[in-house]
């Protein structure tokens, strides 16, 4: 056994301490510290009194574990304790402003959360009756129209349960496609701003991937993406807007280019925030678009939470789409088009995303977040997120370099780069300055087109005095960094841990607690 005791604290751990002026318990103020379960939990402790099981035989055959498999326990307000203390160590949107761009961290409204939970959504199976779930399916089915119509689409599969599955969705319907025309082509343009789960997901669906440059307004290069398009490329996969912050306002010129030589247009519709009720994407040619529902319809994907990423196709890529759907009869009643009811009706889907429809739990929250907003409240989602980034660009312009200030508005984030900067200061400086005045930092070093990238994405939900708290934050940060202020390079100064090896953190993450050797005694 080790030495360690039941408050995980030992008595070197103070010693350590004070050389470093610290507290005697490593707490801060309120910033309390707090050891992992493993070190303060034993197997010997529970929160839960049991009788001892009546004596039984075996049906193991032999097979029962012969050692105790060593997970810890705690008593009840220990346990209560420990992940309370957990939960203070993060960060959230309900704390504050959390700028992290292309991820539309926004207000969740409470409403959706409290229908998300109503017993008639929360609780239903998929494997019940159809008869028993019509308000379920209903849901699910009306949200369909909805995304049918603000996209101006043919049809949507609801099922994948992420951006990223989207993305593969709508490209194994253009493969599907392909191959029903007895094509192999083989290439996927995409633009070097993309996020990185484009190229990820083409590659994953066994095409290979292209890049096309950007031009100095932040855009799709037209006339290099024209000459590159031919017999073999498969489509394209574009960001609209782009993770630049900016429209593509080539985009109906660049699908049209597309098809004409044969190819499929798809759009990473992560950023729709920024164009819903403003833009249909059908309009502008595009093929297939995932749109994140936990980004664009609230329910921000902080903290892991899950995720779903319906995929609206055109008329062409419809066919292809997977299995299940929903289908609503003109007397009101929903049956789901399976493998076993499709019939005949529905030969050329590719397959299936998941077992069963998606993330029920995101459809309501949508839903909830699209009725209560009607689609005048969404046209107004898009104004004030552009408006918020604007408002930001233009409090921080003369502060920090913004490359694209100079070819008009941005939509709803806006990127900064690290020009201007005192020598041997970056970016990274900038983050962590951020973190002591209490904020989440931006997204950095992201789209890699821009030279140490600061992407802030407001969102529509911040105030005008919660923008302007943050732009003050930013523009005095920022300013230490351009006079060179020595105490930015060790920033965080006020956070319970300063600088972590993130890379080291990403590619060999500790995920497995072993018990340190036990000390050995002096005497
Ligand atoms: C978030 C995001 C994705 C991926 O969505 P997930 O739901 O995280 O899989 C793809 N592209 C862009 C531009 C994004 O912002």
């Amino acid at each position: 056994m080790s030495e360690i005791n039941k408050s995980g604290w030992k008595p070197e751990m103070f010693e350590e301490r004070r050389r470093g002026d610290e507290t005697f318990t490593g707490n801060k103020a309120l910033m309390l510290e707090e050891a992992l379960i493993f070190e303060i939990g034993d197997i010997h402790t529970t929160g839960v009194d049991f009788a001892d099981a009546p004596p039984a035989a075996s049906r193991l055959g032999g097979l029962e574990r012969v050692r105790n498999i060593g997970l810890p326990g705690l008593s009840e307000p220990e346990a209560v304790r420990h992940y309370t203390r957990l939960s203070r160590q993060n960060y959230g949107i309900d704390l504050g402003v959390f700028p992290l761009g292309s991820c539309t961290m926004k207000h969740n409204p409470r409403l959706n959360e409290k229908v998300a939970r109503m017993k008639g959504f929360a609780d239903v199976h998929p494997l019940q009756p159809v008869e028993t779930v019509q308000g379920a399916l209903g849901v699910i089915n009306e949200l369909a129209f909805w995304l049918i119509d603000l996209t101006g689409m043919h049809g949507v599969a609801m099922s994948p349960k992420a951006g990223a599955h989207g993305e593969l969705c709508g490209i194994l319907c253009i493969r599907a496609a392909l191959e029903a025309r007895g094509e192999g082509r083989k290439v996927i343009l995409v633009p070097e701003s993309a996020h990185g789960t484009n190229p990820a997901t083409a590659a994953f669906a066994g095409f290979a991937v292209e890049e096309i440059p950007a031009n100095e307004r932040g855009r799709v290069d037209l006339e290099a993406l024209k000459a590159r398009l031919g017999p073999d490329i498969a489509g394209v996969m574009i960001t609209n807007p782009n993770t630049c912050g900016l429209f593509e306002p080539d985009m109906k010129a660049i699908s049209d280019a597309v098809h004409e030589a044969g190819g499929y247009v798809y759009c990473d519709g992560a950023n729709f925030n920024a164009i819903v009720g403003r833009v249909r994407p059908g309009d502008l040619g595009i093929d297939a678009m995932h749109i994140n529902l936990h980004k664009t319809f609230s329910t921000p994907h902080g903290g892991g939470g899950p995720g779903s990423g319906p995929v609206v196709l055109s008329e062409a890529l419809s066919p292809y789409g997977p299995l299940p759907f929903t289908e609503r009869h003109a007397d009101g009643y929903i049956t789901l088009v399976e493998e076993e009811t499709a019939g005949d009706r529905h030969p050329d889907s590719f397959g299936r995303m998941t077992a069963f429809h998606g993330q029920m739990g995101m459809f309501t929250r949508a839903l909830s977040y699209i009725l209560s907003h009607g689609a005048d409240g969404l046209k107004q989602v898009a104004e004030d997120a552009v408006l918020n980034a604007n408002y930001v660009l233009r409090n921080l312009e003369h502060v920090l370099d913004a490359p694209f200030a100079g070819s008009g508005p941005c939509m709803h984030e806006v990127i900064f780069s690290d020009n201007g900067m005192a020598d041997g200061f970056s970016t990274l400086d900038i983050a962590k300055g951020l973190i002591d005045e209490g904020f989440h930092p931006m997204t950095v070093y992201f789209p890699l087109v821009v030279h140490g990238a600061m992407l802030v994405e407001p969102t529509e939900t911040e105030s005008k005095a919660a923008l302007d708290q943050f732009i003050g934050a930013l523009r005095s940060v920022a300013e230490r960094a351009k006079a060179g202020d020595e105490s930015l390079k060790t920033a965080p100064s006020f956070a319970p841990r300063r600088r972590l090896d993130e890379t080291l953190a990403a590619r060999k993450p500790k995920l497995v607690w072993t018990e340190p050797e036990p000390a050995v005694a002096a005497e």
